[in-house]
């Protein structure tokens, strides 16, 4: 690996002096390697099992996001192939938390997601975890929604045999009635797409930094529903998002329908261990 990281760097630099390179947890996905040279420090992610397009989507999504100059992410360098591995090398970002990082935190996606698209949805194929999202870009963000992103989840977890029975029927009954509850023209804010707790980050100065997007055109309540589905935002993040985007007032009818695909993914992913929560919304929601 280490030859293959030098071969990268010597893309980047004249004479590149390789101080040290560590490899990095916490991914599920890529191998990630701190690398620091004379010049520099770098975050390099290596992905050997999925084509180069993954890690393109990550990066036109990174850019895509630093355009809007809202919200702070990590700086591409470089999206390379050396011996058939697709390779990104990023700004490596470390750094503290402030007593203001997650006020700052919301008030900077609250701007991203002012931030416009053209459309819903999204211009080519991307990725949710390890999973591809088929996309197409749409004007209406209900049928988008419904269609590549519950539609899309069911069939796979249907050929997989992950949805069956009541849970197939109540899906199935609920994307027939998804315009009760799912707007078909909310702002068509830039999301970043897979906003857990683990994809953001504190860099220098106490400045929150988004990592590893999804990026898509959306509803916001979307991206907000998913940050408090497993935690890792604070009262401070929210009060301040609301602040400068407020929510509506049917967030809350709303919430666990945009919660549902990230649980479909994570069954589609996972496992069962995802089934009892999407049964306790399907059943919420739809009688048979
Ligand atoms: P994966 O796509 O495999 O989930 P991530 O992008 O989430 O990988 O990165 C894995 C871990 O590496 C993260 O949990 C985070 O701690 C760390 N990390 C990600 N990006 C950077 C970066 N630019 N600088 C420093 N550490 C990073």
């Amino acid at each position: 690996m280490k030859r293959r990281i030098m071969q990268a760097l010597r893309q980047l630099e004249q004479n590149p002096k390789l101080r040290s390179i560590q490899s990095v947890s916490g991914g599920d996905i890529n191998e990630a390697f701190f690398v620091e040279t004379d010049l520099q420090q770098y975050f390099v992610k290596l992905n050997k099992k999925q084509p180069i397009d993954f890690l393109r989507f990550e990066m036109d999504g990174l850019r895509k996001i630093s355009e809007t100059q809202t919200i702070a992410c990590p700086h591409v360098y470089a999206l390379m192939e050396i011996d058939d591995i697709p390779l990104l090398v990023m700004e490596w970002i470390e750094g503290r938390k402030t007593k203001d990082t997650e006020t700052q935190l919301g008030e900077n996606l609250a701007a991203l997601h002012l931030h416009e698209g053209i459309h819903f949805g999204y211009e080519k194929q991307g990725y949710i975890g390890g999973l591809k999202q088929e996309n197409a870009l749409y004007d209406d963000w209900l049928t988008y929604y419904r269609d590549f992103r519950l539609k899309g989840q069911l069939e796979r977890g249907r050929a997989e045999g992950r949805i069956a029975n009541d849970r197939e029927r109540r899906l199935e009954k609920l994307l027939e009635q998804l315009e009760r509850w799912i707007p078909s023209h909310p702002k068509k804010s830039i999301l970043h797409g897979d906003l857990w707790g683990g994809n953001w980050m504190t860099g220098p100065e106490g400045t929150p930094f988004i990592i590893d997007p999804s990026v898509l055109y959306g509803d916001h309540e979307f991206e907000l529903a998913f940050t408090e589905l497993f935690g890792g935002f604070n009262d401070d993040f929210y009060q301040s998002y609301t602040s400068v985007f407020p929510l509506s007032d049917t967030y809350e009818e709303r919430k666990e329908l945009y919660q549902l695909y990230y649980l479909l993914v994570h069954l589609n992913l996972f496992g069962e261990s995802y089934g009892s929560p999407i049964d306790q919304i399907l059943k919420k929601y739809v009688s048979l």
